[in-house]
């Protein structure tokens, strides 16, 4: 059995003669011997041996099979789902004032009507749950919360479907965590809500430039004091938007929420995204869907840093995982406020990139959005591919105005992926999670 072409070979730098071995397509990671390494490249291992390398996916039965079952995973993976997922828009209107908001062209006072709510919710009952899928809504803004009782409205009504048709609903959000306090996460609990994304920009004084009220005053310490006032209730991941100049503030922030008492044991991930300023429309943007960006060459050491330094305080930090873009999955939308469909929230301000509607349905948008980009010849024999599947659509939209060509990772990866492995071995033990966009 050869080795699989999945896979970063990196020194041991602690033990001679021994190499670290990662699988991208399993995740799995393991310390071998030079000879044990020379022993599977050269296909002579002994049965014990051959049975933990094939389990971890460091070697495989046939190269060729395993790229061309590569080719069938995303499919395969959306097959193999019974559930449903989807980024709910309920308004483009926000409490808070930040400048670099990549909502910031296309935003306003637009809010879910009535009617559309209705008709997602008919929509999800008749397509999903009535089909035997679960359906997971991450609701979204503008500021979720500022359409508290539409959320509530629309949750409600799921719950009872799900029960009815034996399925499961439950629900996340989005929210800048300035209306996040226990009365209201307790309204929202009976109706299937788990979790929510918050994002903190740094140490207070950034975050407060960053992501100020509309009246100018710091968003900062409301955020932290609904944190600590919902921990125990549902699950709460934080998120920040870093830049160049002052992402090495960060840990500050890790430092801060470890003083409040906003400790490992009460947070879920923590992830920081890089804001990229970019010319045209939108201006400047982050990375809307949650995913990671590799655009800007000082990311290559902006990321392992703020990785690393979550790590070192206990906190649960994203691990790459064999997943991709949500324009890949066939079960995974974003509803916009007026009832538009889009694969990414990204895509909001592009009205030419919807797939449909939810009168009108969704429409065959494989063309449009060039799926399967990735299944090309460099791609295929990608060490990269199992956590890439040719990058975010998003950014390739940004940096060619078209979609048609992969957001090649490999630069990124090449400079980051053996710091982000060293990591894993130095806190073994730390509970990593999954990152929020889909995962095979
Ligand atoms: S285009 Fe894809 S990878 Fe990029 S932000 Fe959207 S879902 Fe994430
Ligand atoms: S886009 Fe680049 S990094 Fe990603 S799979 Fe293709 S070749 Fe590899």
């Amino acid at each position: 059995m050869p080795l699989s072409r999945y896979l970063k070979i990196y020194p041991c730098t602690d033990k001679v003669d021994s190499f670290i071995v990662y699988s991208t397509k399993k995740g799995s990671l393991i310390r071998i011997s030079s000879a044990l390494l020379a022993a599977a490249r050269e296909d002579r291992l002994d049965e014990s041996d051959r049975r933990t390398l094939s389990r971890l996916a460091i070697i495989t039965e046939d190269q060729s099979a395993e790229r061309e079952k590569m080719i069938s995973a995303v499919t395969r993976a959306c097959g193999r789902s019974s559930s449903f997922k989807a980024v709910v828009v309920v308004n483009l209107d926000c409490n808070l004032a930040c400048p670099y908001c990549y909502e910031a062209p296309f935003r306003g006072r637009q809010y879910m009507s009535a009617a559309t709510a209705g008709q997602l919710i008919d929509m999800l009952v008749r397509d999903q749950f009535s089909r035997g899928r679960d359906v997971q809504l991450d609701f979204y803004g503008g500021e979720a919360l500022l359409s508290k009782s539409l959320v509530a409205g629309i949750a409600a009504s799921l719950s009872t479907a799900a029960k009815t048709h034996g399925r499961e609903f439950s629900f996340g959000m989005v929210t800048n965590g300035t209306l996040l306090t226990r009365g209201v996460v307790e309204e929202l609990l009976p109706f299937g809500f788990t979790s929510a994304r918050v994002t903190l920009d740094g140490p207070k004084e950034i975050h407060d430039r960053q992501r100020p009220f509309i009246s100018g005053k710091g968003s900062f310490n409301s955020i932290i004091r609904n944190l600590q006032n919902v921990w125990d209730l549902i699950e709460l991941q934080i998120g920040g938007n870093f830049s160049a100049e002052n992402y090495r503030e960060y840990p500050r922030l890790l430092d801060h929420l470890l003083q409040e008492g906003l400790t490992p044991d009460k947070l879920g991930m923590v992830q920081f995204s890089p804001i990229i300023p970019k010319a045209g429309n939108p201006s400047k943007i982050s990375i809307a869907a949650g995913c990671t960006s590799s655009a800007e060459a000082w990311l290559a050491e902006a990321a392992p840093f703020l990785r690393e330094e979550t790590l070192k305080r206990g906190f649960a930090v994203h691990k790459p995982t064999m997943g991709g873009c949500m324009v890949e999955f066939a079960n995974y939308f974003a509803i916009n406020y007026d009832g538009t469909l889009f694969k990414c929230p990204a895509f909001m301000g592009w009205p030419q990139l919807s797939v449909g509607t939810l009168a009108g349905g969704i429409r065959d948008y494989s063309v449009s959005h060039n799926l399967d980009l990735w299944k090309n010849e460099e791609c295929l024999n990608c060490s990269y591919l199992p956590i890439c599947f040719g990058g975010c659509r998003f950014l390739s939209l940004l940096n060619n105005r078209t979609m048609d060509r992969p957001e090649c990772r490999k630069g990124f990866y090449d400079a980051t992926l053996e710091r982000i492995i060293r990591q894993d071995l130095q806190y073994p033990a730390q509970n990593h999670q999954r990152n929020s966009g889909p995962n095979l």
